[in-house]
């Protein structure tokens, strides 16, 4: 706010800066200089200057203002952060318990966007102008320009099919003029009437209900469509509704490797492509896309979870397709879910909220079931093609022989379908060749230095990598430990060794691995995305990043190399995470042909997961593991959150965790679990305990843990404690 002093005519304003700090600091207005909540500015930090925003509440009056640093510059040109989004920042801060400056940097993501791009020189035709000669070559220019429009000198002769010195002739002569050239035109409209689809009923219904869910303020609608089911036509139409009515649309995707399809489609239904926003795009598209949101110019932007910090002029819809995708959550300096803090921002600006899935988190399911949001089935897939049959291989039984993982009834069904002319994709959420290495002469394992990981053997590369921190090292010809010579041996498989088996199996078909650590990084990825969309490769092994909303159209049998992998883990969300993983990835068999297979390669059939899958019966799976929830008091019927307390010395971090544990305030509702050892117990050099805590859903668990924290022992010497609201490991 601001605030005036009658006699220092001395103007004073809080201003949020983008470092851990509990609140906004209070800076000094220069003279003639007006300020409002909102703006953005540039101000002294220390001994650096940071980017910041003006900030609601009182500046600290008592400061001697000759104390207080002054603002150095106002971003005039830049649209102030608009109230909504102010009350976002602070609420998600609060949720999280990190500093609201922090979640404030993820607004101030473009610095570049904050100036106005210099507009590009351009010419036009004076008009009644003539050239003392004509040429071919004028008269080509001049037609070019007779609609009166002004070019780019590369691109009026591009156009005119002539060179730049025509043009410059012309200018010389005073038949054409130079004009200053908006930067970036504004992108062209959606058009909503481009190309409607013919909807069958069940999408029409849903559409219908997401349409009317707009003039119900803050509704958040679940998707619960089968995979192939035409969600994604279905939230389109509530995109038009939303273009209707003036809003500006976000949609989250959990993956940027979607982002292409998802592009294509889009310009298929409304004729242009929206905005997107993820960490791939240049700085300069960055900049453009974030005034363009801020103008209203962008209508529609698709983005990765950070586009939701953007500041829209007028957001009216987010729609936050693959819904159930833990990359929503991640590990960063605020911990914050896509999803539920989407659902808050449609909350706070009473906006609809659109979450899609073919395989619903557990507590978006018991939200539509308690019926806190709506809920859309779609049953059956758009096609009309049937969901893919799906059959176990009891690997215990009916595997392969030794140093194969392909089993032989798997074998003959690839076959079978390449002899057809169909696709068919290997499943191993497992990047590399082979996920340990050994010396069969002394039993020695490579393990990375810095976490407590094995090294993944990478074949392409011919490295060991770590999969947690980078670390590589080139795969010695003698065993480091024994020097034994020849003697390391690769156990168990990685997407690499599959298509190694593949390749020898089918040596006639085109293979393709697609994984995101291939050299060619992700404009390879985005490639060969489309050749397996278009059908150029037969057999495709693949890791989870297949698995993600993909719509193959040849795609027709789907084997999945150890549908126990995911099992394995002690967590409590492995049976969710497996059966999401497992009804996605077979989910990409036959959507559009029908006709599709998956086979699940395991050790135990028997496991309720593998039932549950096999009998297609989802409304089971959920009833069981909501039920199990329940009965546990786990989310979403109880609070969870958890501190991981980590340093670079073993015993300093696990006695510290134990100290902070002890400082716990006594809470009859709060159960206080651990120290213990985290999941990974190092991560680059650092040691990890973690403590657990669980309450009733109704407990203020942020309010406990503040009170906590500030009265618990302080880190020092490299400690750190971070916290994590609703982890996703519980
Ligand atoms: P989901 O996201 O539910 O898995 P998609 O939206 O990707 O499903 O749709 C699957 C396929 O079905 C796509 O190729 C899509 O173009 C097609 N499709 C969806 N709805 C219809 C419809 N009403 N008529 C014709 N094709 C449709
Ligand atoms: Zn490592």
């Amino acid at each position: 706010m601001l605030f005036d002093d009658p006699e220092e005519t001395e103007t004073i304003a809080s201003v949020m800066v983008p470092v851990a700090v509990p609140g906004p600091y209070t800076y000094r207005v220069p003279p003639g200089v007006h300020v409002q909540p909102g703006m953005i500015v540039r101000v002294p930090l220390g001994p650096r200057e940071v980017l910041g925003a003006v900030w609601d509440g009182e500046p600290d009056a008592a400061i001697n203002p000759k104390k207080l640093k002054a603002i150095s510059h106002v971003y005039e040109g830049a649209r102030p952060l608009d109230t909504e989004l102010r009350k976002f920042v602070e609420w998600v801060a609060n949720w999280t318990l990190a500093a609201p400056g922090m979640v404030l940097r993820m607004v101030l993501r473009s610095e570049e966007a904050l100036e106005e791009e210099p507009p590009v020189p351009g010419v036009r035709l004076i008009a009644g102008a003539e050239p003392d000669r004509m040429t071919s070559a004028r008269q080509k220019v001049l037609a070019t320009l007779a609609d009166g429009r002004a070019w780019t000198r590369s691109g009026l002769s591009h156009a005119a099919g002539v060179s730049v010195s025509v043009i410059d002739g012309l200018l010389q002569q005073e038949v054409l003029e130079t004009v200053d050239l908006p930067a970036a035109p504004p992108p062209p409209l959606p058009d909503i009437d481009f190309s409607p689809p013919v909807l069958t009923p069940a999408q029409q219904a849903a559409a219908e209900g997401l349409v009317e869910s707009f003039s119900k303020g803050a509704a958040v609608s679940l998707i619960d469509g089968v995979t192939g089911s035409g969600k994604t036509e279905v939230y389109f139409e509530a995109i038009a509704e939303a273009l209707r009515r003036g809003k500006q649309t976000l949609v989250l995707l959990p993956e940027i490797a979607l982002t292409e399809q998802f592009l294509r489609r889009f310009e298929k239904r409304f004729g242009v492509y929206p905005a997107e926003w993820h960490s791939e795009i240049t700085p300069k598209a960055r900049a453009r896309t974030w005034r363009g949101v801020a103008d209203g110019s962008v209508r529609v932007v698709i983005g990765a979870r950070s586009a939701l910090f953007l500041p829209f002029e007028d957001l009216g819809l987010i729609i936050v397709d693959e819904e159930h995708d833990g990359a929503f959550k991640q590990d960063d300096r605020v911990p914050y879910s896509a999803r539920d803090m989407a659902v808050v921002r449609g909350h706070l600006s009473k906006f609809p909220v659109i979450l899609a899935s073919a395989t619903p988190s557990v507590e978006s399911r018991v939200n539509a079931d308690l019926g806190r949001y709506n809920r859309f089935v779609l049953p059956e897939r758009a096609s009309g093609a049937a969901m893919p049959d799906l059959k176990a291989i009891d690997m215990r039984t009916e595997g392969p022989e030794r140093g194969r993982w392909i089993a032989p009834e798997l074998v003959g069904a690839i076959g079978e379908a390449f002899a057809d002319g169909a696709q068919s994709l290997l499943f191993l959420n497992r990047r590399g060749y082979a996920p340990l290495t050994l010396c069969r002469t002394c039993g020695h394992r490579f393990q990375c230095p810095h976490c407590s990981s094995w090294l993944v053997e990478h074949r392409f590369q011919n490295k060991l990598v770590c999969h947690h921190c980078g670390h590589n090292e080139s795969i010695p010809q003698n065993c480091p430990s024994c020097s034994a010579a020849g003697s390391l041996v690769p156990c168990g498989p990685g997407v690499e060794r599959i298509a190694e088996e593949v390749e020898t199996l089918f040596p006639q078909a085109r293979t393709l691995i697609l994984s995101s650590d291939l050299p060619g990084g992700p404009d390879r990825l985005r490639r060969e995305m489309k050749i397996v969309e278009e059908g150029g490769a037969d057999i495709v092994i693949g890791t989870q990043l297949v698995a993600k909303g993909h719509n193959f159209p040849k795609m027709r049998l789907v084997g999945v190399v150890d549908a126990d992998l995911g099992l394995a883990h002690g967590d409590p969300r492995a049976a969710e995470k497996t059966f999401q993983l497992l009804a996605q990835v077979t989910g990409r068999a036959g959507r559009v042909t029908g006709g599709g297979k998956g086979f699940l390669q395991t050790y135990s059939p028997d496991q309720p997961v593998m039932k549950a899958l096999l009998s297609q019966d989802r409304d089971a799976f959920y009833q069981a593991e909501i039920a199990n929830r329940r009965a546990a008091g786990l989310p979403p019927f109880g609070r969870l959150a958890a501190l991981v307390v980590s340093g670079p010395d073993k015993l300093m971090a696990e006695g510290f965790a134990r100290a902070i544990a002890r400082s716990a305030p006594p809470e009859s509702t709060i159960t206080v679990l651990g120290p213990a050892e985290a999941a990974l117990a190092m991560v680059r050099g650092r040691y990890r305990y973690r403590l657990l805590l669980m309450a009733p859903r109704q407990t203020d668990l942020q309010g406990y843990l503040r009170h906590w924290l500030a009265h618990a022992p302080k880190p020092i010497k490299g400690l750190r404690v971070q916290i994590d609201i609703d982890p996703q490991q519980f």
